[in-house]
């Protein structure tokens, strides 16, 4: 069977299936399959390219179904509404949220660069209720769209400030105010380190995502240490990518 995953509520969800060459004879009986496995699932698209551009999105090419590809996903009871065809949005990586979330303590200003559809700043908002702001800054503007929607759908207004606009010019406004700076951008977020640094108000700690090969990722996260001068840092393997590849998150603290 193809590999896919599914996105959305009981009600509505999209199922994202990859067929390899191999398996493109059995392309119609995969997606029969997959509909009949999962009665809620009302489109089922196929990945047609890796994510790309500086929005991270793949095309696709719907397969069988609905051509609204508009749903509602919830994780740890928070609601996301979200189109996987205009926004990024990964449901396996909401553990990875999850960690983030309950690192954030009482009274914390929060900067949440590469926000999406507001994921993070909403799984940190329900999870510490205290946290004093947190700011979530997007440049596509589908998933700003979403991400205040979602905001209000978990009313959140109250402690999330959604910012439309390019991270290294929109953070400006907030340099200096914040105790904690989540950076889930991994291809390039090493190369917005210097703003993230600005932000902090007079140390604090940097999520740093990345994609790095098994063996050079304590290189890596060392040499970032020392150029941001670290006072400690930890790397956490988030998910698998490649053979021998992972998405990591490297924790610092300033
Ligand atoms: N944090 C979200 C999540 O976990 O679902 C989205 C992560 S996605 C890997 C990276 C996001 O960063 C994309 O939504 C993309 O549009 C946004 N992005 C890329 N470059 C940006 C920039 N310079 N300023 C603001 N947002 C940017």
């Amino acid at each position: 069977m193809a590999s896919y995953e599914i996105i959305g509520s009981r009600e509505k969800a999209v199922a994202i299936v990859e067929i390899s060459e191999d398996e493109r004879k059995r392309q119609k009986e995969i997606v029969k399959e997959i509909m009949r496995r999962h009665k809620h699932v009302k489109t089922v698209l196929k990945k047609l390219s890796e994510r790309k551009g500086i929005e991270r999105i793949r095309s696709y090419r719907i397969l069988a179904g609905e051509k609204n590809t508009e749903v509602m996903h919830v994780e740890y009871g928070y609601k996301l509404f979200l189109d996987p065809r205009k926004v990024y949005f990964s449901p396996r990586e909401s553990t990875e949220r999850q960690r983030i979330a309950s690192l954030v303590k009482e009274g914390e200003t929060v900067m949440v660069m590469f926000a999406g559809v507001g994921p993070f700043a909403i799984a940190i908002a329900k999870k510490q209720t205290k946290v004093e702001r947190i700011i979530a800054i997007e440049i596509n503007r589908h998933a700003v769209k979403y991400m205040k929607r979602n905001v209000k759908a978990n009313k959140l207004e109250d402690k999330i400030i959604v910012v439309l606009g390019d991270v290294r010019e929109k953070c400006q406004d907030f340099y200096g105010k914040c105790d904690r700076v989540v950076m889930p951008l991994p291809h390039k977020s090493e190369l917005f380190l210097d703003i993230a640094l600005k932000c902090l108000k007079n140390g604090g700690w940097i999520h740093l995502y990345v994609i790095k090969k098994e063996e050079d990722v304590e290189g890596f996260a060392r040499e970032i240490a020392s150029a941001i001068n670290a006072k400690e840092y930890f790397v956490k393997r988030v998910l698998p990518y490649a053979p021998r590849v992972n998405k990591y998150c490297i924790d610092f603290r300033l």
